[in-house]
This record gives structure tokens, C-alpha cells and sequence, in this order.
């Protein structure tokens, strides 16, 4: 079966499904293609923190009804080291920004919600997924979907298929330049049913490695560990956990998580990555399929957010104004703002975590990073302005948003 269409969206999930709701809202037709199911989508748990732009963006886009009646708006986190919590105030230090928790998951169910109210093409569950003819101006993708051979046809293609998608490697060799780090360390992740112990986050250096302490709701807590790279999550009886994150977490104030049964955990290794450019002839490359960044900087899906942002714009301007200029740009102009959160998560991350080839000087450089940060308002501004999120590359009018 042969479909039509302006854009294909290969990936339905916060990049993909973004995508797809602002394309829809100007009136331009798109396809999305999922090889996974539905409830696969959604019952994925990844990440919660979202920006100040992310936020305002989903409210322009008109998918925030979730967020505004569910998101936490959280006003600080707390820097923790040598058992005492530091404070650091964003609405204070960023004129009145401030960041909300609010789980991917819940995102991405709204965003499907949305999507099939507009009963624009959603496939979900689409086998050996494939894209072509990049460089036409009548690219292809094909997919089998219920036992059919489906091809769209389309002008261009929008790869949202995350960091193990087949966009990015359907790009010829020799054409990217891969930019890559991976640490000597993962996070070991649990979602317990307790109440949260801190209205905010609280990330700790420890001597034993990093913890960071979060939420999801206001009966759910959120927790991390530093762990080696390839931990088995096996070797991690509920018990050793709980001791291992109290252990880590509790501060001479006598502050620490409450405890509660464990619903879910996981071992994730940490990497940074840029593929460069994202484009290639008609694909452009979005969100995870184009760059990972160490969750430590809650960056990840904000990025997915700012890359739709622009590429929605460039599409618009294509069709508006027949004009190429936009998407010529968009790789340039979200590569900007994604060295700048590498940057800013490489340093997050380097800061917080004890390397196994560390020296002793290099952790007491590490507390003094920290005493500095928690000390000066310049530096505490920095860490504010970018964990809020920098301003957006081209602003919502520009995509046919209002503010
Ligand atoms: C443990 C953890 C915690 C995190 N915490 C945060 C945080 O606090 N804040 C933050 O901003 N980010 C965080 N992140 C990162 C964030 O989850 C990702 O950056 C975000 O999911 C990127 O969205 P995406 O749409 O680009 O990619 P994805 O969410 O990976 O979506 C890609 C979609 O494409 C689909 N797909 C893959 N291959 C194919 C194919 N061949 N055909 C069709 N579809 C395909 C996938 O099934 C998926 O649905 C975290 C990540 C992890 C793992």
C-alpha cells in the first residue's frame, strides 16, 4: 500500500509526537511510524525534569492540560556534599524561572492522546522499518504494518527514532562526524511507592559515589545511584539498595528519602553524543537520534523539545514561503544550543560523580567546585540559568505558535 504524505515521522516518542502536533497545527500533513506498541511507549520510564521553554512550548502547542493540572513546578534543587544540603533559588537568580516534574511517560501518553484526536496517521507496532532516497526530493519510508507492505511517499523525512533507530544509520558513511564519551560509571534507577522527603531535588557527591533523590508524584520518589557501567541489577537486593541510597543521601541534618516498596529498577550506562550534521538530503535527524547527553543535567528530552521547535519552523517555512532557508539552517542552529547542554551535563556529571581512576586531588577539586558553586551567586546563577534551560533558538511566533 502506498500512502502520501508531506512529512514522515519515523519514532513516536516526545520528539516524534512534538513534531507531529506542531506540524498538525499548521497545516501541514504528516505520518508517524512507531515500531513499537503503544503501552511499550508510554510505560517507558525515562525522564521527568522539563524546562521552562519545554513547558511553555507544550502549553503553546496546547498539550499541557496534563502538566498544568498534574506537574510539580519546582523552584531549586539542593547541591548536597559533605552531609549538608545547599539551596539554589531559580526564580530568584533567573527572573521567575523555574523547571516542573512531570513524568516522560505522562508526555508522551498526552501527546499520543492529542495526536489521535487530530486523526492524523499514527502506526504503532510497524515491522523492519526502513528509510530511502534521501537525497530526492521524494524520499521513502517502509515499513510492513499488519502483515502489509506499506510505502510512504513524502517530502521529507523527520528521524525521531531515538539513540537505536535506523535513521541515523541509514545515512551514508563518511557523512557524519560522531562526537562521543562514555563514562566509566551508570546510574542504577528505582521508582519506590513513598512519599517525597524534599519538595525539590537533591544531588549528592558522597565519598561512595553519586546519589541524586527526585519524584514523579506526590506519592512516587525517584531515585539514582551511581553504579559501574555493566552492574547487574541482580546483585541489587531491595535491601542493599535502600542501605546504599540512605547510606549516600542522609545528611547531619538527619534529612533523608523516605523509604517505601520499589515498583521498578534498572542499571543505565552514560554517554555523550553528537552526530554531526543532523541532516542529511531530505532526513533530519531529531532528539535522541542526533544526541544523548548523561541524564545528569536533565537535558535529554528538552533537547528533543528544542530540536521540534526549530525543524517545525523550518517545515513551516518551506511550505509557507516555499523557501529551503529555514532547513538549511536548522542543523547549525540546534547543534548550538546542544554543545551547549553537552557542556554543561559533561560538567554536572564530572562534578558530581567519583571516577574509578580519580586521584585524591581531583576529589577535593571536586568539593571545591561545589563549596564555590554554593557560595557564589555568579556561579550559582550559571548553574540556574542553564538548568531552567538557555532561550529558545527562534521563537514561537516564528513556528505559528503564539507565546
Ligand atoms: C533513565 C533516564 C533518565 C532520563 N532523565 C531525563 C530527565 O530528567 N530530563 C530529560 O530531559 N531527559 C532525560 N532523559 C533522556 C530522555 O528520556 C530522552 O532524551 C528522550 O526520550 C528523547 O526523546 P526522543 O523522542 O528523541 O527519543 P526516544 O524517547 O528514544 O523515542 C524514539 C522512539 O523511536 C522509536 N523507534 C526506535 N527505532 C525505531 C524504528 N526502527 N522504527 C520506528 N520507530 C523506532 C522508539 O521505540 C521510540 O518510541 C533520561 C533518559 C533515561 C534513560
Amino acid at each position: 500500500m502506498t500512502h502520501r504524505t508531506q512529512v514522515a515521522i519515523v519514532g513516536a516518542g516526545p520528539a516524534g509526537l512534538l513534531l507531529g502536533q506542531l506540524l498538525h497545527l499548521n497545516g501541514i500533513d504528516s505520518v508517524i511510524v512507531e515500531n513499537r506498541s503503544r503501552e511499550y511507549v508510554i510505560d517507558r520510564v525515562r525522564a521527568g525534569v522539563l524546562e521552562q521553554g519545554t513547558v511553555d512550548l507544550m502549553k503553546a502547542m496546547g498539550v499541557s492540560a496534563g502538566l498544568e493540572r498534574a506537574g510539580l513546578r519546582h523552584e531549586g534543587v539542593y547541591i548536597s556534599f559533605l552531609g549538608q544540603r545547599h539551596h539554589i533559588n531559580f526564580p530568584e537568580l533567573t527572573g521567575g524561572k523555574a523547571i516542573t516534574v512531570y513524568g516522560q511517560n505522562e508526555v508522551v501518553r498526552d501527546l499520543i492522546d492529542a495526536r489521535l484526536e487530530t486523526s492524523r496517521p499514527l502506526y504503532f507496532e510497524a515491522e523492519d522499518v526502513s528509510v530511502g532516497d534521501l537525497d530526492s526530493t521524494t524520499p521513502t519510508v517502509h515499513f510492513r504494518y499488519d502483515g502489509a507492505e506499506q510505502e510512504v511517499r513524502c517530502d521529507f523525512i523527520a528521524g525521531c527514532d531515538g539513540f537505536h533507530g535506523i535513521c541515523r544509520p541509514s545515512i551514508p558513511a563518511g557523512v557524519l562526524a560522531i562526537y562521543e564519551r562514555i563514562y566509566p560509571f551508570g546510574w542504577l534507577g528505582i521508582l519506590a511507592e513513598a512519599a517525597p522527603s524534599s519538595e525539590e531535588l537533591v544531588y549528592t557527591l558522597h565519598e561512595r559515589g553519586f546519589a541524586l533523590f527526585s519524584m514523579r508524584s506526590p506519592k512516587v520518589t525517584r531515585l539514582y545511584l551511581q553504579v559501574p557501567p555493566d552492574e547487574s541489577i541482580d546483585n541489587w537486593s531491595d535491601d542493599a539498595i535502600w542501605d546504599e541510597m540512605l547510606r549516600r543521601m542522609t545528611t547531619r541534618d538527619g534529612w533523608k528519602p523516605n523509604i517505601g516498596r520499589i515498583t521498578q529498577k534498572s542499571v543505565t550506562p552514560m554517554r555523550s553524543f553528537v552526530a554531526a550534521p543532523m541532516r542529511y538530503g531530505r532526513l533530519f535527524l531529531a532528539g535522541d537520534a542526533a544526541h544523548i547527553v548523561p541524564p545528569t543535567g536533565a537535558k535529554g528530552l528538552n533537547l528533543a523539545a528544542s530540536d521540534v521547535l526549530v525543524l517545525g519552523r523550518a517545515l513551516k517555512g518551506f511550505y509557507g514561503r516555499g523557501s529551503m532557508e529555514w532547513l538549511d539552517e536548522y542543523s547549525d542552529l540546534c547543534l548550538r544550543r546542544v554543545w551547549k547542554a553537552q557542556r554543561f551535563s559533561w560538567w554536572m556529571t564530572s562534578t558530581l560523580h567519583r571516577s574509578p581512576d580519580e586521584t585524591a586531588f581531583d576529589h577535593q577539586r571536586q568539593i571545591a567546585d561545589l563549596d564555590y558553586l554554593t557560595s557564589s551567586r555568579a556561579a550559582m546563577t550559571s548553574l540556574a540559568e542553564q538548568y531552567v534551560g538557555l532561550p529558545a533558538e527562534v521563537s514561537f511566533e516564528s513556528a505559528g505558535l503564539k507565546a
